[in-house]
């Protein structure tokens, strides 16, 4: 009886260590960084936040020494990763950490190149293929071809000249040309990309290279008229590399990095990366093509955290925090819970010392999806001049869909 329950015991107990580490089988990302002419002690952690945010990696950082200093020891197990995550644009690293790296990638490891990583390595042959394009760091015409978007394909221009180049930074629309790769399938096809540098005239080896998605850029803001590659995809062995021209980062407040486009294409590309499948899901909030949706916290609003927001909302000011509300309504079309779960936070901030403006851009939305048990709340604001007239509108609406 004592090994029949002791039996019972440990079965139990493997079970539970089982499910445990099925729960915390996450994917290991390791940043590099320690040099890079953007602030690199604010872009490491944002992209460890982003990774870690998708609830998909666990993250480790290698700062390498100060630009100047010996690199002769800086050579991190790549090999004990699934994913390696470039925010580096600085001195060699030595001979021994680049065969490292290169055999990590050959034997299947995953690399993300991020915004001026491509910059670095000029004279570095398999980094420059890993890469696909670079720019800046004496790049011409012997590092390979120009790539940009012409007649619907990736057009490779040899015409000699420097490698790399950008504007003014500016709000600018991200164009996916392969959406339904894994990394950007169910994303819209076009969406704002917040402030950025917009990188144009890249070039390098660009073999087994796939351009995913490219910006426009607009000779009114000092680009180049070609449609530029923004994301790309490249094969070098059995690795997989992602690549993401975007999300400058330097002294000022990094909104580019905070775009939501960015973001989620960092953190699927980064999973495709590591194992060539993406099994995120989508968010509720998309990136779209009207305005740059920043998220501050790089990651999608909580349900609170919106409407805390969307109280203060003011006509003529912001509509970002209502419309997202909004959206997330018309998204849970035919989701009873969810509608049920979104009306109970509008009853709530109709009752609040939310402003006027709000609690009539939530009656329209109340509307829609309003209950019986919205009508006592309406009613109160029924009584008041402010909100008279949305109130009225609401309960209308409500009592027609009985
Ligand atoms: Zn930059």
């Amino acid at each position: 009886m004592k090994n029949y329950i002791s039996k019972i015991f440990s079965l139990a107990l493997l079970g539970i260590v089982f499910l445990s580490s099925c729960q915390e089988k996450k994917l290991k990302a390791l940043i590099v960084t320690g040099q890079n002419n953007h602030n690199w002690e604010v872009s490491h952690d944002l992209l460890s936040k982003i990774l870690v945010n998708s609830e998909t990696f666990t993250c480790e950082i290698a700062t390498s020494p100060a630009k100047g200093e010996d690199m002769s020891g800086f050579n991190p197990t790549f090999d004990d990763f699934d994913v390696v995550v470039l925010d580096y644009n600085g001195d060699d690293w030595s001979a021994q950490t680049q065969k490292d790296f290169e055999s990590f990638v050959k034997n299947g490891g995953g690399v993300v190149v991020y915004h001026a990583s491509s910059n670095s390595f000029p004279n570095w042959e398999a980094f420059n293929q890993m890469a696909g394009l670079g720019g800046w760091n004496g790049r011409n015409e012997k590092s390979g071809p120009y790539v940009y978007w012409k007649n619907d394909e990736a057009f490779r221009d040899d015409s000699p000249g420097k490698g790399g180049t950008h504007g003014p930074q500016h709000e600018f629309m991200v164009i996916h040309r392969q959406p339904e790769h894994p990394i950007l399938k169910g994303m819209p096809e076009k969406w704002m990309h917040s402030k950025d540098e917009l990188y144009s005239k890249l070039r390098g080896p660009a073999e087994n290279m796939t351009v995913l998605a490219t910006a426009y850029a607009d000779p009114k803001k000092k680009g180049t008229g070609r449609h530029e590659p923004m994301l790309m995809t490249i094969k070098y062995g059995k690795g997989r590399i992602f690549h993401t021209a975007m999300g400058h980062v330097g002294k000022e407040r990094p909104i580019a990095a905070q775009s939501a486009g960015f973001i989620l294409t960092l953190q699927r590309g980064a999973e495709w990366a590591a194992t060539g499948l993406v099994t995120q899901e989508l968010p509720e909030d998309l990136p779209n093509k009207a305005v740059p949706l920043i998220l501050h916290n790089y990651k999608s609003y909580s349900l609170d955290e919106l409407f805390q927001r969307a109280k203060k909302f003011e006509y003529g000011k912001s509509h970002k925090y209502v419309n997202l509300i909004s959206n997330r309504i018309r998204m849970a079309s035919g989701d009873a819970e969810k509608l049920s779960l979104y009306e109970t936070k509008i009853i709530e901030t109709l009752a609040s010392d939310a402003s006027v403006d709000a609690k009539n851009y939530l009656c329209r939305d109340l509307s829609w999806i309003g209950s019986a048990n919205a009508l006592p709340v309406l009613e109160e604001l029924k009584a008041n001049e402010a909100t008279k007239e949305m109130a009225s509108f609401a309960i209308e609406r409500i009592n027609q869909s009985k």
